[in-house]
């Protein structure tokens, strides 16, 4: 009989306690700096109708779906793909919401700011930093086409990164629109453009001679010398920018001296004509944030008007951000390896007949607002002392018969070995003072 292998499929990660307590607190930090800026929190389910997943502005990341087989019915594979499954776990949480909006909206606020975090799911070729199963941190505003906006859920990314302790990452910002005003002066057909859009698209992890292949493929082999110069240097004169593309360039403009002006010098803002972004529901700016120690993005987003009326209704402008967890919590602990602190106290068990004590003073304790693990089993006292320890508690703490004839408790610091005899409210006063850095 084969093995059940126990490590999760490629590109899936288990997470151990320390692990999934650090998590938890970069994403309270990420919800509170949100919050802070007006963005109510939503949810979406994991799973979409394909039908939300797939079609007109979803780029090459349709390729990557995952889709979820019908159910209880005999599948026959010769009525195509289509026939086999109707649902797909979704890759971002923009669609999602776009859905969501076009169908509650009559119930919410215009605009309407929102976020969201959770998992999403795509079928890519794992490796560090880009995984099968990561999180997701947006913050959207629909309802509004003001540069406001993109400069909001900018400046709330970088409140997040500074709330943090990151060093400053660099915004890069472009428009799509430039890119094709480009491609329009440089005499390049209008068919070609979302081609060229998907090649330029790999210009930083490719490099510029493997982009330059794939435009050999699509203009035949001898592209504009201009868009050859483009691709190598990616930048272009931005004189010419302005006179290409007059409004995008404005607003690009205006966007990026606002966040610069409201910085504190965090951060650096620059606009760059090369930078495309996957999905092409983007309809205007679009931004990525970088850091130097990461080969992709830290997150990005941008201007998506009227992603929802593909649900009908009427064309909606909205603009979002997403910061990528999971490149998030590589570059924090790249910066510090910290521990999570455990339980203020672990109560052991001195007998069963003394459980019912043990857990009524653990109870008490939690009222006053302390964390309290209850040794969840019986057996020897240095067992549960050892386990005490693993668990990183401040105190560990026995109830015995004598501790309970005399209404006190002993504890044992942890760190030094002390122990001492101790009423309730001495109890809560030691474990409400500061103690040593955990
Ligand atoms: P996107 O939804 O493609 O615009 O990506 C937003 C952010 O999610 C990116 O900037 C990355 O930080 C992160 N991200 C995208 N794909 C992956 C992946 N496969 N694994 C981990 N993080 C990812």
């Amino acid at each position: 009989m084969s093995e059940i292998p126990t490590a999760p499929p490629s590109g899936f990660r288990d997470f151990l306690p320390d692990s999934c307590a650090r998590r938890a607190r970069v994403v309270e930090t990420i919800s509170r700096v949100y919050r802070s800026y007006g963005f109510a929190p939503i949810a979406t389910p994991a799973v979409e109708d394909l039908a939300v997943l797939t079609g007109k502005g979803v780029g090459e990341t349709e390729k990557l779906i995952f889709k979820i087989l019908k159910r209880g019915e005999k599948l026959d594979i010769s009525r195509g793909s289509e026939e086999l499954a109707d649902l797909g776990l979704r890759f971002d949480l923009t669609l999602p919401l776009a859905r969501f909006y076009s169908r509650l909206r009559g119930v919410l606020p215009t605009p309407f700011k929102a976020f969201a975090i959770g998992p999403v799911w795509r079928a890519e070729r794992a490796q560090k930093g880009r995984y099968r199963e990561f999180c997701q941190c947006d913050a959207d505003i629909l309802g509004s086409d003001s540069p406001h906006c993109e400069i909001e859920v900018i400046q709330a990314v970088m409140s997040v990164f500074r709330a943090l302790g990151l060093e400053a990452p660099t915004v890069v910002l472009n428009d799509r629109r430039i890119l094709s005003a480009l491609l329009d002066h440089w005499q390049v057909p209008v068919d070609r453009h979302a081609a060229i859009f998907i090649a330029v698209d790999k210009l930083d992890k490719a490099g510029a001679n493997a982009v330059l292949m794939d435009l050999g493929k699509l203009c035949g082999p001898n592209p504009p010398s201009e868009l050859v110069n483009f691709i190598h240097g990616g930048q272009a004169d931005p004189a010419l920018l302005v006179r290409v593309a007059p409004e995008p360039m404005s607003r690009l403009t205006q966007i990026r001296d606002t966040l610069a002006q409201l910085s504190d010098s965090y951060g650096s803002f620059v606009i760059s004509p090369t930078l495309v972004r996957g999905f092409d529901y983007y309809t205007g700016p679009v931004f990525e944030f970088r850091d130097p120690r990461l080969a992709g993005s830290l997150g990005g987003g941008g201007r998506y008007d009227g992603l929802t009326e593909k649900f009908g209704g009427p064309k909606t402008p909205a603009c979002g951000v997403s910061i990528g967890f999971e490149r998030l919590m590589l570059v924090l602990e790249e910066s510090s390896a910290q521990e999570t602190p455990g339980p203020d106290a672990c109560l052991t068990v001195f007998s069963e007949e003394l459980r019912l004590d043990s857990l009524r003073l653990a109870a008490r304790l939690r009222a006053e607002g302390l964390s309290v693990d209850v040794y969840p089993g019986a057996g020897k006292l240095k067992a549960q002392f050892k386990y005490a320890d693993s668990r990183r508690a401040r105190l560990a703490l026995v109830l015995g018969p004598e501790e309970e004839a005399a209404g006190k408790v002993k504890a044992k610091d942890l760190a030094t070995g002390q122990e001492s005899l101790v009423d309730f409210a001495a109890l809560v006063a030691a474990l409400k003072r500061p103690g040593p850095e955990r």
